[in-house]
C-alpha cells in the first residue's frame, strides 16, 4: 500500500486533513502495538489514495491469472547476508561483465502469485535461508563441523542429511525453485543486460509440477549439496550458471556459502549416487571451493569497471 504526501491530501478538502490526522494517529498506534497494527480499520475512517493496481498476469508456476508479486530470482534474504554492517559501501556489490555496483537492486520481477511465493518460501527458501551463513554465523557448516564424516579416508568431508536431521529436501527443492526461475523468465541485471536463460529442456515442466507439490522430486535430475569451508565462497553469491566437463547438463550457484549443482540429466549413476535427494543417506559435502569461486567471479571481473560509490575505492 502507499500513501501519497498529506501535502497532496489538502487538494481533497478538510475531510481529507482529518483522514490523515486518523492515519497519523493510527499508524502510531499501530507502531505502539505491532500485533495489532490492522485494528485501525475499525477504530478510523481513511481515504486511502495513491495505491497502485496490483500487476495481473499468468503465475509461472500455477498458471492462474492473478495478481503476480515481485519475485527475486535469488531471494532478498541472500542479499541481505551480503550486507556489510560498516564502511562507506554497505550494499551488496553486483557484479556483471560491464559493470560493478554496489546496490540493493536485486534481480526482481513480475512472475508468481502470492500463493506460489508462499510455498516457495515453506517448501524450501526459509530453511535454505537459515542454514547459509550470516555474517559469521553459519549454521549448515557448524552443525557439520561437529559431525562425523561418512568415510574420514576421503579427502573431502561427506556426511549423511539423514543421519544428522538436514532437511535434504528442503534444500534441494530450493536449488530446483532458483534454477527453475532462470529457465522460465528472462531476467535483466543492473547493467540492462538480460542474463542468459537456462534451459531445462524436458525437465521443465517436471520440476514445475514437483515445486508445486503434485510430482515427487523428478527421477532425472540429481542435486549435489556442497557447504564451503573457504572464507570467500561464504560471502558470495551467483546466479546458475552452466557447469562444464561433467557428465550430462548441469548448473550450479552459490548463495552465502552453500554451493548447489542442479543436474538436469542425471543418467549417469555416478551423479545420482551424490544427489542429496536420491542418494540412501541423503548426502552433503563440505569442501574449499575457493578456486572455483575465483574463476567463476575472475571471467567477470576481468571486464567489469566499477562504477557509483565503488568507482572512488
Ligand atoms: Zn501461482
Amino acid at each position: 500500500m502507499a500513501m501519497h504526501k498529506p501535502a497532496h491530501c489538502k487538494e481533497v478538502g478538510a475531510a481529507a486533513e482529518v483522514c490523515v490526522r486518523a492515519v497519523a494517529a493510527a499508524a502510531a498506534s499501530a507502531r505502539r502495538q505491532a500485533s495489532h497494527a490492522t485494528e485501525w480499520h475499525s477504530t478510523y475512517g481513511a481515504i486511502i489514495v495513491g495505491m497502485k493496481p496490483p500487476k495481473m498476469g499468468s503465475c509461472a508456476l500455477c498458471l492462474n491469472f492473478r495478481p503476480l508479486e515481485l519475485s527475486h530470482f535469488l531471494p532478498q534474504g541472500v542479499s541481505k547476508r551480503l550486507r556489510s554492517p560498516r564502511g562507506p559501501v554497505t550494499e551488496p556489490i553486483l557484479v556483471t561483465r560491464q559493470v560493478s555496483i554496489s546496490t540493493s537492486n536485486q534481480l526482481r520481477d513480475h512472475l508468481l502469485c502470492s500463493s506460489c511465493e508462499k510455498l516457495f518460501d515453506q517448501r524450501g527458501e526459509d530453511y535454505a535461508l537459515r542454514q547459509m551463513n550470516n555474517r559469521g554465523r553459519f549454521p549448515l557448516l557448524d552443525r557439520l563441523r561437529v559431525s562425523p564424516c561418512l568415510d574420514f579416508s576421503l579427502r573431502e568431508g561427506v556426511y549423511s542429511g539423514s543421519a544428522l536431521g538436514i532437511d535434504t529436501e528442503k534444500l534441494a527443492y530450493f536449488a530446483l525453485s532458483v534454477v527453475w526461475r532462470g529457465a522460465v523468465h528472462t531476467w535483466r541485471a543492473a547493467d540492462g543486460q538480460n542474463v542468459r536463460p537456462i534451459n531445462l529442456g524436458p525437465c521443465q515442466e517436471t520440476i514445475r509440477q514437483h515445486l508445486l507439490g503434485r510430482a515427487p522430486f523428478p527421477s532425472q535430475v540429481a542435486v549435489v549439496v556442497n557447504v564451503c569451508t573457504d572464507f570467500e565462497s561464504q560471502v558470495i553469491a551467483y546466479y546458475p550458471t552452466p557447469r562444464l566437463g561433467i557428465p550430462g547438463m548441469a548448473y550450479a550457484f552459490l548463495a552465502c556459502g552453500i554451493h548447489f549443482t542442479v543436474f538436469t540429466e542425471a543418467t549417469d549413476p555416478s551423479v545420482r549416487r551424490v544427489c542429496c535427494v536420491g542418494s540412501a543417506e541423503k548426502l552433503i559435502f563440505s569442501r574449499n571451493i575457493k578456486a572455483l569461486t575465483y574463476r567463476a567471479y575472475g571471467k567477470l571481473a576481468a571486464t567489469s569497471r566499477p562504477v557509483g560509490a565503488l568507482a572512488g575505492q
